[in-house]
Order: C-alpha cells, then sequence, then structure tokens
C-alpha cells in the first residue's frame, strides 16, 4: 500500500499496489479503517483473484464493500444488517439505473451497483447459506483461484460445489434479474419503487 500525499478523493485498488490518500488515514477511526479494509480485501478479491472481464467487477468490488461494511458492523460502525436493508430498498432503481451486478449497462462501470449493490449479493448467499458454508464458499474462492482471474460463472459453480447444493437458480436472478429477488430470513424487506 502506499499512502500518497494527495488530494484524490478516493482511495484506489491497482493491480500490485493500492493507493490511499493521506487524508484516508487523517479521518474518523472507523471509517478510515474501513476504506483500508476495502483496499485490503482487494489484495485477495480483485488482485489475486483477478476479475475475468468487467462485467464482472462485482465480484472484485462486491467483496471489498462486503468486508468493508462487516469491519464496520463490527468496530462501531453502522450495523451491516440496516446498512445491507437499505440497499435492499434502492436495488430495482440501481438495476434500472447502472444494470443488474453482474451485466452493467452504464458507461461508467463504478458505480454504486458493483459496490452495495453487489456486497447485497454476497449478504443474500450467506443469509441462504448461513455464515459458516458462506466462509468455506469464501475461502474456496480466494484459494481455487489464487494468481488467477474467475468471473462469475466460476463463482456460481464454485459455491455451488462447496454448498453442495446447486446455487445458479438462487444466483442468476440476483445477478442479471431485472428486478431484485426476495432476501431469504427477511420476508419483510422491500424494494422501493423504481423512477424514471
Ligand atoms: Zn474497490
Amino acid at each position: 500500500m502506499l499512502v500518497g500525499d494527495t488530494d484524490l478523493p478516493v482511495a484506489l485498488e491497482t493491480q500490485s499496489l493500492a493507493v490511499v490518500p493521506r487524508d484516508d488515514l487523517l479521518g474518523d477511526r472507523v471509517d478510515a479503517e474501513r476504506d483500508l479494509v476495502h483496499e485490503l480485501t482487494h489484495h485477495w478479491t480483485g488482485d489475486s483473484v483477478a476479475v475475468r472481464r468487467w462485467s464482472d467487477l462485482w465480484l472484485s468490488e462486491g467483496h471489498a464493500r462486503y468486508y468493508e461494511r462487516l469491519y464496520s458492523d463490527e468496530h462501531g460502525g453502522a450495523a451491516l444488517e440496516s446498512v445491507m436493508r437499505a440497499a435492499y430498498e434502492q436495488h430495482d432503481q440501481w438495476r434500472h439505473d447502472e444494470g443488474a451486478p453482474a451485466e452493467p449497462t452504464d458507461a461508467t462501470l463504478f458505480k454504486v451497483m458493483r459496490y452495495d449493490g453487489s456486497a447485497l449479493v454476497l449478504f443474500a448467499l450467506r443469509e441462504k447459506v448461513g455464515e459458516e458454508t458462506f466462509g468455506r464458499i469464501e475461502r474456496a474462492w480466494v484459494t481455487a483461484y489464487r494468481g488467477r482471474a474467475a468471473g462469475t460463472r466460476d463463482f456460481i459453480a464454485l459455491a455451488s460445489r462447496v454448498a453442495g447444493e446447486d446455487l445458479g437458480p438462487f444466483l442468476r436472478p440476483w445477478l442479471y434479474g431485472a428486478h431484485t429477488p426476495p432476501m431469504p430470513g427477511h420476508p419483510d424487506w422491500q424494494v422501493d419503487p423504481v423512477e424514471d
């Protein structure tokens, strides 16, 4: 990691070096740490396991945002569940504006659907298979594809293998569908109507 004396407004993951603006280390403690967790997570998802094509970007940014949120939850920041619920409410709108998580339609890839919108897919998977199985999927992902490029189909296949069930019918609507599927374990969660 390189801490730059720059007013760049964001930290930036690149293949071999994360660039973190100085201000990230000077702000509110949990938020600053959250940024670092995001870039550190990219060492595994994004760098070690690179995306096969740009439409697989959700695998890189979704994981980075998920672990960032998890860290925050465990260190006095916003609760993971409330952040995920807020993302769920906006998910149809993001699908409409930016495309489904694994099917970006906007010319600018790095939009909220690839971050919170994709972290939400991982959260949904965790709610579906349970924390223990989800943890095994995650470890298997960064182990099996270490030093390689991998894509959405690889993730679905690997998750299915580890979980011992075909997760395609569950994950594909989350990743490609026009509408946000129900959140497992949270039947009360509602998606806000889309505005043009
Ligand atoms: Zn990132």
